[in-house]
């Protein structure tokens, strides 16, 4: 026979035979499925990487199946099939003298029929892109990536339905779709006859419809089975929707992915997902990409628009990053890494998109990060004196001992304070880990360096609250010129003749520290010489209500405080290393908040142990969830329905108040102050009411429906409790019909620690909702992890030496990617 053909070249031969003679199984002797077992052993032993294993196994796959097809279009469609894949990993078949010719590669990718008409809507026509990206390519263009900011309707099988939906996702534009990543991805890339199954097995199968069939569950429901063929063997598809036999059609030749079930001694395949063979897969026999949805929309409608859209749009995306720096650190090109981390070839692949699409939010993140920094470090600071005795003198009168934490965090900002560049400092710990001492100690170094300090918190309450722990803290010290300290309260209560006096003893000087809310903020408030500015909660103010703040004084040091952990690796790379200090231990004594998860058939029990705990003195909070898209008056009244429920059906005898986000900041107040002396025993509350409150008396907090809150603001929640010396308990009201939602109430139980809390939620929920704008300021993140800390190094290392060698990107190479910063950072203007 002379030299060996290579097997891709005789089976591409085969093909190309087989397609002259109409799909009849003649080409080879035996049939296409005798052809392939032999053929799989000689190309096995030539494959040179797992891929090329991989892809022997799948043809042999489809050509065992290939005999039994029923009709010549879905033998044409296999067939189409095994081409793509060839040219996908063996090109240079194609490029032999052994070529087929140029007739028979390039399978159309969208047959032209159609779907069948039994399929749901929104049909999925085949895609007429008016600028096929590939066409483009060859033209340079000014801005290439024109269009990718177009309104998703512009995408066929999109209408303004399925817009709005989009919309409930995020996904506006052309752009934002690209962006819709995968949640997960489920693997069904192996493709396997139907006779070689085994039990427990993830696989795809590719086989004949032939019969359908239905039973009644004794639960009452409707089963409906397939059985489905290939020439090894058949088994049975089962689903619990009637509605999918009424899309399959006999004889028919579909993909069936899932796990391989025994039923009866039978192998069964339990709700597998299918399609038609006669386009490419997209749901079956690969690694299936899980998207996010929203009501009203699956996850193969989503599939479809999305694998559409990344055909015809991903070529088209410029990539920014300089060429010599993306082969240095081997990055997949732009477009590619788009292709792949929707639809991956395989697990190495989708690594690599990972990586490439991670490295750049971290990368943006970074450059517009360094950048912010430097603008606010090149001002001239306050540069202040910290005598020993000054600290002694505040840590001699305090009633407790810092925590090593605490202390540590103090050393970080005094030795800020030291510096002739103002302090932008991020503190944070977990509720109740004691910052509000910490920022009292910095508070009054300010003073005695004859400086001004305000703190400024999000509500009254707040603001009262850390005035009076302040005066506890502060009202006994003299300052080392002799004066008394003076310490004031401002906040929309204080009004007349009282606000008068403190508006003046602030322009003068007489006040050295302030606390209060925006009424700091306010144009006809005038520091004599702010030094610093601490902002508490600080996700719940604006970046213009910090900068009016700084705006109060001449470049001011700046302290933010947040409750909410940021994991430190996380931290590291937002915040840079300088600027965040963490108090990551509870002062000594603390008990945890024993913490249940109760299904909402159990509440009554939960009921008559608030009756208990009130019986003993204890008061409590019921938290109402905030309903997404829910009008506001529709939240009032159902908070008013639940409250009056309780009150005369619940808890008769007990003393009840309402807090929702539509009563006036005064009523709110006026409730919470009721509560907080005593004079209430339950607070029901919406999740939208701010109940930051100290009230150590309050033993258990209730909170209904619980799955719909992430994890930082369960934590929150159950902070109210446990800040006294009683035992204290945080029930979870929840039907958690999802296995995140599950995993989340199960960590509350067994998890205490914010950090670790907002590790887990980060690890369930990706940064994107925790980095949310509203919450840091940030761009949101949609694909970076905790555990990318490789990349995160990576993009650190790139940002450092990209800014030191042009800290204006202005380099001409350097275009694209500034370009890519200032869209990225288009809102998020001020980090400092
Ligand atoms: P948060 O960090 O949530 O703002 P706070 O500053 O309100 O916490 O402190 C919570 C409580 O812990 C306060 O009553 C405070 O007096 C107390 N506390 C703070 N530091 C210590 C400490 N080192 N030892 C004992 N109690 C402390
Ligand atoms: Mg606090």
């Amino acid at each position: 026979m002379g030299t060996p053909v290579n097997p891709y070249v005789k089976l591409i031969k085969i093909l190309k035979l087989e397609r002259q003679q109409g799909y009849q199984d003649r080409a080879v002797i035996g049939g296409m499925a005798r052809f392939a077992t032999e053929w799989e052993k000689e190309a096995q032993a030539l494959a040179r990487n797992s891929q090329q294993a991989a892809l022997a196994r799948d043809i042999a796959a489809l050509l065992i199946g290939y005999t039994a097809l029923p009709d010549p279009e879905t033998r044409k469609a296999v067939i189409d099939e095994i081409v793509r894949r060839v040219q996908a990993l063996v090109p240079e078949v194609f490029h032999q003298g052994e070529s087929p010719g140029g007739r028979l590669p390039h399978p159309p990718i969208e047959s032209k029929g159609g779907p069948s008409p039994t399929l749901p809507a929104p049909p999925s026509r085949p895609i007429k892109e008016p600028t096929a990206p590939r066409a483009r390519a060859a033209v340079p263009e000014p801005s290439p990536d024109t269009g990718l900011n177009a309104p998703v309707t512009r995408l066929p099988g999109v209408g303004p339905v399925n817009a709005k939906r989009l919309q409930r996702l995020g996904v506006e534009t052309i752009a934002d779709l690209l962006q819709h990543f995968p949640r997960r991805y489920v693997n069904y890339a192996t493709l396997k006859p139907i006779g070689r199954l085994h039990v427990g097995e993830q696989v795809t199968v590719i086989g004949n419809v032939w019969d359908f069939g239905e039973r009644k569950t004794r639960g009452g429901k409707t089963l409906v089975h397939a059985i489905v063929s290939d020439a090894s063997g058949s088994i049975q598809a089962t689903w619990f929707n009637p509605y999918i036999i009424r899309q399959l059609s006999r004889g028919k030749t579909y993909a069936f992915s899932g796990k391989v079930d025994a039923y009866l001694g039978r192998l069964v395949m339990m709700n597998p997902e299918w399609e038609p063979v006669d386009r490419e897969l997209v749901n079956t026999g690969r690694l299936v990409p899980v998207y996010p949805l929203t009501q009203g929309m699956s996850q193969r409608w989503l599939r479809r628009l999305i694998k559409r859209t990344v055909d015809a749009w991903a070529p088209r995306l410029l990539d920014y990053l300089p060429a010599d720096l993306r082969e240095e650190i081997k990055l997949l090109p732009l477009s590619e890494a788009y292709r792949q981390i929707h639809f991956p070839d395989d697990e190495t692949r989708l690594q690599e998109a990972r990586r490439r699409l991670v490295f750049d939010e971290l990368l943006l993140l970074q450059l517009g990060i360094l950048r912010q920094r430097q603008i606010w470090r090149s001002r001239p600071g306050i540069p202040l004196q910290v005598h020993k005795s000054w600290l002694d003198m505040f840590l001699g009168q305090l009633p407790f001992e810092l925590t090593k934490a605490q202390e540590r965090a103090l050393g970080d900002i005094l030795r800020d304070l030291q510096q002739g560049s103002p302090m932008s400092r991020l503190l944070q710990g977990d509720v109740g880990s004691g910052k509000t001492v910490v920022a009292a100690a910095a508070m009054w170094i300010v003073a005695c360096n004859g400086g001004q300090a305000a703190l400024m918190a999000p509500t009254e309450i707040l603001a009262e609250q850390h005035y009076r722990s302040l005066l506890g803290v502060l009202s006994d010290l003299v300052l080392p010129n002799g004066a008394s300290l003076r310490v004031a309260l401002l906040t929309g209560r204080v009004r007349g003749q009282e606000r008068e006096a403190i508006q003046q003893g602030l322009e003068n000087g007489d006040i050295q520290i302030v606390v209060g809310t925006h009424a700091l903020i306010q144009a006809d408030v005038h520091f004599h010489h702010l030094v610093l500015g601490i902002v508490d909660e600080q996700h719940r103010f604006g970046v213009e209500q910090r900068a009016e703040l700084r705006a109060k004084g001449r470049h001011p040091h700046l302290l933010v405080m947040s409750a909410t952990p940021i994991p430190r690796t996380l931290a590291l790379t937002l915040y840079g290393d300088l600027d965040v200090s963490t108090i990551d231990e509870l002062p000594p004594g603390r008990q945890p908040v024993l913490t249940r998860w109760l299904k909402p058939a159990e509440r009554e029990r939960a009921y008559a142990f608030l009756r208990r705990q009130i019986e003993q003195g204890r008061q409590a909070f019921i938290i109402y969830p905030l309903v997404e898209g829910e009008a506001e008056a529709a939240i009032e009244k159902a908070a008013v329905n639940a409250f009056q429920h309780l009150q005369k059906e619940i808890f008769p005898h007990l003393r009840l108040g309402l807090l929702h986000g539509r009563m006036k900041g005064e009523e709110k107040d006026r409730i919470m102050r009721s509560f907080a002396s005593g004079e209430l025993d339950i607070l029901v509350a919406t999740s939208v009411v701010e109940v930051g409150i100290d009230v150590p008396n309050a033993s258990v907090i209730m909170i209904e429906s619980a799955e719909r809150f992430g994890l930082a603001q369960l934590h929150q929640f159950r902070g109210r409790v446990g800040r006294g010396s009683h035992k204290s308990y945080c029930i979870l009201i929840s039907e958690a019909a999802t296995p995140d939602a599950v995993e989340r109430l199960r960590s509350m139980e067994t998890i205490h620690d914010g950090f670790r809390l907002a590790e887990k939620d980060l690890e369930l929920r990706g940064p994107g909702d925790f980095f949310g704008t509203r919450q840091s300021g940030l761009p949101p993140l949609r694909l970076a992890r905790l555990s990318d800390t490789q990349t995160l190094s990576l993009a650190r290392r790139v940002a450092r030496r990209l800014y030191d060698q042009d800290p204006d990107l202005s380099r001409p190479e350097h275009a694209p990617l500034a370009e890519r910063v200032r869209l990225f950072w288009q809102q998020h203007t001020d980090l400092s």
